[in-house]
């Protein structure tokens, strides 16, 4: 299998967002394991000794009074209107549980966050195409999590494990996949509201599991030429909030949860050789099908692809060192 070879791949851009505290008392009491320095820079500050710090270098430092709109300006908006071309994208939520991935991605119904953000800019740019180019646009979705390496359907009850899949043109498919159409955005709300709800509240059940898998959400833009040979294009666009990047090892998990950590590892690790190797191009295979995550975001991540990863950490001491890793699997692909 050639993983690129002589095709020119494309960088993923990392952006590092830093939240705020949440309770300014632990703010007085500590102050933050991290440090902006400017919009590209920051620094961690050794929790023993406050005098030792690493600084490391990003695309983009978000610092904590960043707004969802200013990081989905930077960081989203501008890869939207390939996806109306044909081509693919991804933006992933990468970080240790409690740092804001969620919140990046999804946000509140007071401060949105990137996917509806996402969706109602490219409903805006079909409209505002529509008819004027030559092409027929439609939209559709598809929702998915990967959860103990098993690919589940968040829009149908009950989903079993589904296969990932290859065609002859090397687009990454996934036969029993549902997929709804939209043509507006109350229509995407409709099917993403209810399968987000039913995957929070089955988490609090079992053991958080909304934190413990992979949520992915797949808006496809499909044109078709108006004029024979009615040539189609599909463009995908995957917006991903990943599993906690947190060290299981060290919260002493067994069982389920050991397993789950294995998978987890399995692929988070499998991603940053992914990123790595994209970024660095030192690797002569990039390493795809080590793990269902990298799998189905082969076509998406690299190649001609547009993808940017927002890496989300918190300011405590508590969270010291999955901040530490985080930056550290962030910036490994960074000169720093
Ligand atoms: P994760 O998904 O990474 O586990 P969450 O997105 O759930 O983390 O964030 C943890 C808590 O912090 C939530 O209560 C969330 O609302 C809050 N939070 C995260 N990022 C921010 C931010 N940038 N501004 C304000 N609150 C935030
Ligand atoms: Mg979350």
């Amino acid at each position: 299998v050639s993983d690129g070879g002589n095709k020119k791949t494309s960088r993923v851009r990392v952006a590092v967002r830093l939240r705020p505290y949440m309770n300014k008392e632990d703010e007085k009491s500590e102050g933050p394991c991290v440090r902006g320095l400017d919009s590209q820079n920051l620094e961690i500050i050794n929790w023993r000794n406050a005098t030792e710090t690493v600084k490391y270098h990003f695309d983009v430092f978000h610092g904590e009074q960043t707004t969802q709109q200013e990081v989905f300006l930077s960081s989203v908006k501008p890869i939207l209107p390939h996806i109306l071309n044909g081509q693919n994208a991804s933006v992933f939520a990468y970080g240790p549980t409690g740092a804001g991935k969620t919140h990046t991605m999804l946000g509140s119904s007071e401060q949105p966050g990137v996917i509806p953000r996402a969706v109602r800019e490219v409903f805006k740019l079909v409209k505002a195409k529509d008819a004027s180019d030559g092409w027929d646009y439609s939209i559709g979705m598809s929702y998915l999590e990967i959860y103990n390496e098993k690919v589940l359907d968040l829009l149908s009850p009950n989903s079993q494990d589904l296969p990932i899949r290859e065609d002859k043109d090397k687009n990454i498919l996934i036969p029993g996949l549902t997929h709804m159409n939209i043509s507006k955005f109350a229509d995407f709300d409709k099917h993403f509201v209810p399968a987000t709800l039913n995957r929070t509240t089955a988490s609090t059940k079992l053991n958080q599991r909304s934190s413990r898998s992979h949520a992915i959400l797949l808006i496809k833009v499909v044109r078709t030429q108006q004029q024979l040979p009615h040539r189609q294009q599909t463009g995908k666009l995957y917006l991903v909030d990943l599993a906690g990047s947190e060290d299981n090892r060290r919260t002493g998990n067994q069982g389920i949860r050991l397993k789950e950590s294995g998978a987890i590892n399995l692929s988070l690790f499998t991603l940053s050789k992914v990123v790595d190797s994209l970024n660095s191009g030192t690797l002569v295979r990039v390493p795809y099908r080590d793990s269902k995550l990298t799998r189905l975001l082969q076509d998406s991540l690299g190649g001609s692809a547009h993808s940017v990863m927002i890496t989300n950490i918190a300011p405590e001491y508590k969270y010291y060192f999955d901040t530490f890793s985080a930056l550290n699997f962030a910036a490994k692909s960074k000169l720093i």
